[in-house]
């Protein structure tokens, strides 16, 4: 069984944002691709898989029970985050309680790197294995060695095992390289239409194009849990995805997942002219991670004309110094210009806003406020930065917060440090700058009156807009 547990629905695909959803101001739920990669390869090696996706479908507890009791899994593969370890933990408790031979592998991007005295925090009695990273990779070569014994289990590497009930820990010495290995997400088990573009109200399939990112933000999983060197898949592997996509599952929508997908500016030239080349030409959508300073105008266009309707910007803050002590590498400066040329070709943007640092004041947070209305973008999220484990920014205030951050997530349940600004400061500042954003006048009327508005997609917008309210109620 490869599951995302019941409950509240995290991205836990994600493994750089893992962001609690319904408590995002617009974040749209992901497809479970890690889930579907796993079971594509262990397809491939004849094992028999069942995959679910329990919060999004909102399924409960007890009707995974009923399929585990009706399926008799010999393991079971759950994808965790940072917000969800414990309550994922008394769950596999539960799933052990029932029968304590079935083998549970969990996969979090928190086990990346992981040492003695990081397991120490958990009651990992009822785990038998932990991935941290490359779990595509690393989850059938080890269910494959458990079950079929092909491979000594100890020489997996990016796996912690139990030995006489002792953790060992073998790390990743390499992030695997070629991504062209691996077999396209089982999307024949994966449920497409859950995962829908608002925008659009079609399903939308996430794409990995590359891994990786060369960039330092202090904050961010993606350098530590994916390699500072960017991995990319080959245009005709990319290519051939999408277009199964299109042919076998009719999805029309994609989300092209990279970690900066614009960093390689031929990769996306080659990309866009395969796509302007083919007969997919105007009949596809979708959607890209960019930064501030990785894109110029030329790659805009070739971007729109290859049928880039958002894309999503880490602007991060509205202040220069907090930009410079994040190590994000973009000024105020490049954000309104690279703002205001997106804008001119009319694709939408997605502005993504981090406070909480623990060198911000009042001060620096009114920049960012400032800059978020100055940008208007299409959509926004204000987000509250997690030092997630693993990142420079968790390293340098790991004594102040003393391991308090497993179990949190980004909006609802903060950490404070003796640096931080309270969490009712921070909250409250959230609460105010997203209703005032999502509430004017300006803002309504430009969503209403869009051209390409259906009924459905208003139904959308109003779904979130609920959301969003009665997350502040
Ligand atoms: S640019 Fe910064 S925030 Fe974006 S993926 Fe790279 S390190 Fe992370």
């Amino acid at each position: 069984m490869l599951i995302y547990p019941p409950g509240e629905v995290y991205q836990r695909g994600e493994d750089r944002c893992q962001i609690n959803v319904n408590a995002s101001v617009a974040n749209a739920l992901r497809a479970c691709n890690d889930l579907g990669y796993i079971a594509s390869a262990l397809k491939n090696k004849n094992f028999s898989v069942f995959l679910k996706d329990y919060p999004a479908e909102k399924l409960k507890i007890t009707d995974f029970f009923n399929d585990f009791k009706r399926e008799k899994p010999d393991a079971i593969f759950i994808s965790t985050t940072n917000g969800s370890i414990f309550y994922d933990l008394d769950f596999i408790k539960e799933i052990k309680k029932i029968n304590k031979e079935t083998v549970i592998i969990l996969k979090g991007a928190i086990f990346y790197n992981i040492s003695q005295e990081f397991i120490n925090n958990f009651d990992f009695s009822n785990v038998d294995f932990l991935i941290g990273a490359e779990s595509e990779f690393i989850a059938p070569l080890l269910i494959d060695a458990i079950f079929n014994k092909n491979e000594e289990i100890t020489s997996i590497q990016g796996i912690a095992y139990k030995n006489n009930n002792e953790w060992e820990i073998n790390k990743l010495e390499a992030f695997p390289d070629n991504l062209d290995d691996l077999p396209f997400p089982d999307r024949s088990l994966m449920k497409n239409s859950l995962y829908i573009n608002p925008d659009t109200n079609r399903p939308m399939a996430t794409i990995t194009i590359s891994k990786g990112c060369p960039f330092d933000c202090i904050y961010c999983l993606s350098p530590v849990i994916s390699g500072k060197k960017i991995r990319v898949r080959s245009i005709n592997s990319i290519f051939r995805e999408i277009s199964e996509c299109f042919s076998k599952y009719n999805i029309k929508d994609f989300f092209f997942k990279s970690d900066t997908f614009t960093a390689d500016k031929n990769l996306v030239t080659e990309l866009c002219n395969r796509i302007i080349h083919s007969e997919l030409k105007g009949k596809v959508n979708w959607v890209a991670n960019s930064r501030a300073n990785t894109l110029d105008e030329e790659t805009i266009i070739k971007m729109k004309e290859a049928g880039c309707s958002m894309i999503a910007i880490g602007y991060e803050s509205g202040s220069d110094e907090s930009l410079l002590k994040m190590k994000k590498n973009i000024s105020v400066e490049d954000s309104i210009r690279i703002t205001a040329l997106i804008k001119k070709h009319k694709i939408k943007i997605f502005g993504f806003f981090l406070i909480g640092f623990p060198w911000e004041t009042e001060k620096h947070l009114n920049l960012t406020k400032e800059l978020i209305f100055k940008l208007d973008t299409d959509f926004i999220e204000l987000s509250i930065v997690t030092p997630f484990f693993g990142t420079e920014l968790y390293s340098s205030i790991k004594e102040k917060i003393n391991n308090k951050i497993f179990g949190k997530d980004s909006f609802k349940y903060l950490i404070s440090s003796d640096n931080y600004l309270s969490e009712d400061y921070l909250m409250n500042f959230r609460k105010e700058v997203v209703l005032k954003y999502h509430l004017r006048f300006k803002y309504i009327i430009k969503k209403l009156f869009n051209k390409n508005l259906t009924f459905q997609v208003f139904l959308n917008y109003v779904k979130y807009g609920i959301r969003l309210i009665k997350n502040y109620l």
